[in-house]
């Protein structure tokens, strides 16, 4: 998959999509296959970044368990009390309970900056199923597959005792447990629905037009021109050695603005570090070129790569998985 940032507007539809489809049995009310959260920020879960994991120089890197509270409890509303309780306004929506104190996207539009060069940008997050998943490697029950055909990372829950080193071990933090069937649970990119030519559920509700699915070999998709041609589409954190199959488009922000409020092109909004920081290096290079085929058009002209990124037909985005779900009769469980 490749998600560009530019388009997405953090509406969490796609979050709603996968939740509605994947997460609503027993034990998953907490989980979020998707997250989109603000960036810079602390993420879903809380701190992910600096929780360990992956691999240094090829050898696996210790990693942190993260605990139900780092992502934020299935919070418990009044609801019964505020639409059924006759009381009017005098009772107002709340958490029961403890007072939460994180959760999916906690720190919405905070952002870094000071005004008015304040920036924030939106990050969604999948599981990146791996070429080098540390997760796998790290489950001795050898119960997480990476399919052969198309390389989605999967986990058996038969074979699953839920010991969790698979959710120590993954750098993105991308595996929750489920305490009630007491196995671990994560993204399956909608395996059942790609089996049919259907593309993810995220990326086909996306109002954005932010995510392209396809095979990364596929010289005639988006995907291969965007990661291997035009060389804009970066990892996240390529650094924590798993070898992400999820790749991002890097944001480009407005331009600074000086004590006077004239344009400041003397460095850029978002700092050149921070993105560094998250997909490696060859991101400054990434954005030279988005930048110029930007130019390109404002000039009149047409360029390739902004043609692909608008995706003007929607379906092309799709790499031939863009078959309507609808026409499909789809069974529970099969
Ligand atoms: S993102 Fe994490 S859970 Fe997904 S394949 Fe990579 S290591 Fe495994
Ligand atoms: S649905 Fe698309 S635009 Fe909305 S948050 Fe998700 S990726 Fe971003």
């Amino acid at each position: 998959m490749v998600m560009d940032l530019n388009k997405c507007i953090g509406c969490q539809t796609c979050t709603m999509a996968c939740k509605r489809l994947w997460t609503r049995d027993e034990g998953m009310e907490y989980m979020w296959w998707n997250t989109v959260n603000t960036m810079p920020g602390r993420g879903t879960p809380r701190d992910w970044e600096q929780m360990g994991g992956g691999f240094a120089d090829g050898q696996p890197r210790p990693g942190r368990l993260p605990t139900r509270r780092d992502f934020g409890e299935a919070w418990d509303f009044n609801h019964d009390e505020v639409f059924f309780g006759g009381q009017g306004d005098k009772v107002h929506l709340q958490v029961k309970g403890e007072a939460p104190d994180w959760g999916p996207n906690w720190d919405e539009d905070q952002g870094a900056g000071e005004y008015p060069n304040a920036y924030y940008f939106y990050l969604p997050r999948i599981c990146n199923h791996c070429t080098h998943p540390a997760c796998l490697e790290a489950c001795p029950r050898q119960a997480i597959v990476k399919r052969e055909e198309d390389g989605i990372v999967l986990i058996d829950e038969d074979r699953c005792r839920g010991y969790r080193f698979c959710m120590e071990a993954c750098p993105y933090k991308k595996i929750y447990f489920n305490h009630q069937k007491k196995v671990s649970q994560k993204c399956i990119f909608c395996f059942p629905r790609i089996d049919q030519g259907v593309a993810t559920a995220c990326a086909r509700q996306c109002p954005g037009r932010v995510r392209f699915v396809g095979y990364r070999d596929d010289q005639s998709a988006p995907i291969w021109k965007l990661v291997d041609q035009w060389k804009v589409a970066l990892p996240l954190h390529p650094e924590f050695g798993t070898e992400p199959n999820v790749f991002y488009v890097p944001p480009i922000a407005p331009p600074r603005l000086d004590a006077d409020g004239n344009v400041d092109e003397s460095k850029p909004r978002i700092p050149d570090e921070y993105l560094v920081s998250l997909f490696g290096p060859d991101v400054l290079r990434a954005l030279e070129v988005l930048k110029g085929e930007m130019a390109k058009t404002r000039a009149g002209g047409r360029s390739e790569l902004m043609d692909l990124l608008i995706g003007h037909k929607w379906k092309d985005m799709f790499g031939g998985f863009d078959r309507d779900p609808a026409s499909i009769e789809w069974e529970k469980g099969a």
